[in-house]
């Protein structure tokens, strides 16, 4: 029997609810004690506005938000600690991106890369960038495994490409993007930026910004056991120098005239009014506690854990798994049944106390491609233990003998 990584016991939800089989961490991921005590922390000793106050506590708060943003800047391999910027999350980071870099440096005659395999947040921004400058929108399809494709990659990218976006995991399918590849690829045939979609990457595989050679990469803090709400932006110095604001006011600021404004130094620049201090520290304890499991452990557990439900899984009748074989994947099994939607699935699992998710998974050009309009997804992470894997193998038999 595989036990999990991670006590369950750390985890206040999961010890509280101990028939809970919570497959669902590639929506959102549970959070150890360890984060809640940080949040508490904060409001309890350290609680004002960071950066405004020239009192003792202010200067507190500020020196902790500036301590929290050192220490994930450390876990995710970025040296230069200022060009980590604050946002809520991935949306909002890449959103960041396409609106400030991209209304920026995008125009008619330009082309813009994106794949049939990102999540809505690293898809729709930059379709509505072309639609909004005339540049033209390419998208990279995806081999027969849902992986991109690079030989289609290898033949889009041109001198007129000013941006590849592309996911460094897919959270509907769990597909593991080569990025070195993608990066030689580009490199070698543009000038263009790389922008990297690290939502489902950074909770699962060591993740080194600096030695990535891309030129931004987003991640959300509540998929890593941090809070909702908590996330980043990491770039290029040059690139984000050169960067209009994305928001006004706050911390923002440097200078206000009655008609014209300067702005902040890094990373002030990109994070307008008071920033979201608690969760920056909320979420330093959440790496600071992945840093103590180690990433490269939280990966070989999740690959174990993958092979054995996919072999449970493909052993039942009817099962169809999507993605590449297990090895190319991170924590996700996206799986479909003969005769039972997924969302009706879902809805007898919970029955079994299995949460998975059913749906598009906010990825509906994959899914238009896979020719579904919803798939199956069990999500495991450093909690996950065979007892998980049991429990939606056996709600699953349950299911199926249900609708024959
Ligand atoms: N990109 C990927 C690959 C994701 O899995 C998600 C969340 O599911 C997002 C982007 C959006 O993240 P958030 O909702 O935290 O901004």
């Amino acid at each position: 029997m595989l036990s999990s990584l991670a006590p369950r016991a750390d985890f206040p939800l999961l010890a509280a609810n101990p028939g809970l089989h919570y497959l669902d961490s590639a929506a959102t991921s549970q959070k150890p004690a360890a984060v809640l005590d940080a949040l508490r922390g904060f409001y309890e000793t350290a609680n004002a506005n960071p950066h405004r106050g020239a009192y003792a506590l202010s200067a507190k708060a500020t020196d902790v938000y500036h301590e929290a943003r050192a220490t994930i800047a450390r876990f995710v391999g970025v040296s230069d600690t200022d060009c980590l910027i604050f946002t809520r999350g991935t949306t909002e980071a890449m959103n960041l991106v396409v609106s400030s870099w991209g209304r920026a440096n995008v125009q008619a005659g330009d082309e813009v890369v994106i794949t049939a395999l990102e999540h809505h947040a690293n898809f729709v921004p930059w379709q509505q960038l072309a639609r909004s400058t005339g540049a033209t929108l390419r998208i990279v399809e995806l081999t027969p495994q849902q992986t991109i494709d690079l030989d289609q990659l290898r033949s889009v990218v041109n001198h007129r490409t000013k941006v590849v976006a592309v996911t460094h995991v897919s959270n509907a399918v769990g597909a593991i993007t080569p990025l070195d590849e993608v990066v030689r690829i580009v490199r070698s045939r543009s000038s263009a930026v790389i922008a990297v979609d690290g939502a489902q990457a950074v909770p699962h595989l060591p993740v080194h910004f600096d030695a990535l050679d891309v030129d931004f990469y987003v991640f959300s803090g509540h998929k890593l056991l941090g809070p909702m709400g908590s996330g980043c932006l990491l770039g290029r110095r040059a690139l984000l120098e050169a960067m209009p604001p994305y928001q006004y006011g706050g911390d923002m600021i440097e200078w206000v005239r009655d008609t014209e404004s300067t702005w902040n130094v890094l990373p002030h620049k990109f994070e307008a009014g008071t920033p979201n201090a608690a969760d920056a520290v909320g979420l330093a304890a959440a790496v600071t506690y992945l840093d103590g499991l180690g990433m490269g452990n939280v990966r070989a557990h999740e690959l174990a854990l993958l092979e054995r439900a996919e072999a449970k899984l493909l052993a039942l009748p009817g099962v169809t798994v999507y993605g590449p074989p297990v090895a190319q994947r991170s924590g996700v099994l996206s799986f479909s049944m003969t005769d039972v939607h997924p969302h009706d699935l879902a809805t007898i699992l919970d029955q079994h106390g299995v949460c998975i998710r059913a749906g598009h998974h906010c990825a509906q050009p994959l899914m238009r491609r896979l020719g579904v309009s919803a798939t199956a997804r069990a999500s495991f992470y450093v909690y996950s233990d065979e007892s998980d894997v049991d429990a939606l193998v056996g709600a699953l038999t349950a299911a199926q003998s249900l609708f024959s």
